[in-house]
């Protein structure tokens, strides 16, 4: 259904963050329905294993390490992917970390750390994709990873929430400025999604008290994302540009 809704055949798409939870999925999502996608993050073993997944699945992938805080490295490595798999028409700036401490507990570290992966990566890697988009005249999908945190408050994430609200005035910038190359820009904010990011929290007492009082009294897992990533990634989405898209099963209405 999906391969025949969205045909992503021949683009060349971007991942981050895709040695693990969202990333992981959104790279099998996009080589299901034909792209081709760069695979990156900083463990090589799980992009290998992740490589080996797709190909034997019949899809196309190919793995470059990459650590986003690292502005030289992605320079390097975005060329490394366009000369060895051809222009990046898709980015998924996927990547992200959190710390869950009290607002009176964060450290310059923890600050840091937040903002130089989930903000400082991101706009650096869109810059220098949409350069390269709007050298070659031919348009282009950035779809961020957001937060249902970009549009909410709850305790202990000050600095994830920061970043997160960080991404969506990004993507509504880059919308606005990259509009007439034809660069659709959009976020989708993620409400809870069991990843390695959370695993372990919803095995506690508290965590399972979280789950039970959500709207929908579940744990979504990684696949509720593939529709609206399959559809920001292809051209049925040409006239969405600039929107911060809840996929969230509601938790965002609490
Ligand atoms: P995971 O912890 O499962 O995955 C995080 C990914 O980010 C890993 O692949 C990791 O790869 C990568 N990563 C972390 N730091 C770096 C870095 N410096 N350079 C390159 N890659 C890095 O988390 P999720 O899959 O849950 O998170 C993915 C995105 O979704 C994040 O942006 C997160 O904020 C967002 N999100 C998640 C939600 C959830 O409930 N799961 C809800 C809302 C948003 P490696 O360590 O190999 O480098």
């Amino acid at each position: 259904m999906a391969k025949d809704s969205y045909n992503l055949a021949g683009k060349v798409a971007l991942v981050t963050g895709a040695s693990s939870g969202l990333g992981r999925r959104a790279a099998i999502a996009l080589t299901g329905s034909g792209a081709r996608v760069a695979l990156t993050a900083r463990r090589v073993d799980r992009l290998e294993a992740l490589e080996a997944e797709i190909t034997d699945g019949g899809g196309q992938a190919v793995p470059f390490v990459l650590d986003v805080r690292d502005p030289v490295g992605i320079e390097r490595v975005v060329a490394e992917i366009e000369s060895a798999m051809g222009p990046i028409e898709i980015l998924v700036n996927n990547a992200g970390v959190s710390v869950v401490k009290r607002p009176e507990d964060f450290t310059v570290e923890d600050y840091d750390y937040i903002h130089e992966t989930n903000v400082k990566g991101p706009f650096f890697l869109a810059q220098l994709v949409g350069r390269e988009m709007i050298k070659r005249g031919q348009g282009g999908k950035i779809i961020n990873i957001s937060s249902m945190m970009a549009l909410r408050v709850l305790g202990k994430l000050t600095l994830y929430a920061m970043s997160k609200a960080a991404i969506g005035q990004m993507t509504k910038q880059l919308a606005l400025e990259w509009a007439r190359h034809d660069i659709q820009v959009n976020a989708i904010c993620p409400g809870y999604i069991e990843t390695e990011m959370n695993r372990d929290h919803w095995q506690t007492e508290e965590g399972r008290g979280q789950i039970a009082g959500m709207p929908r009294r579940r744990m979504p897992q990684p696949e509720v994302m593939d529709g609206m990533l399959l559809l920001l990634a292809s051209e049925k989405s040409d006239y969405i540009t600039g929107t911060l898209i809840p996929v969230d099963d509601g938790q965002v209405l609490m």
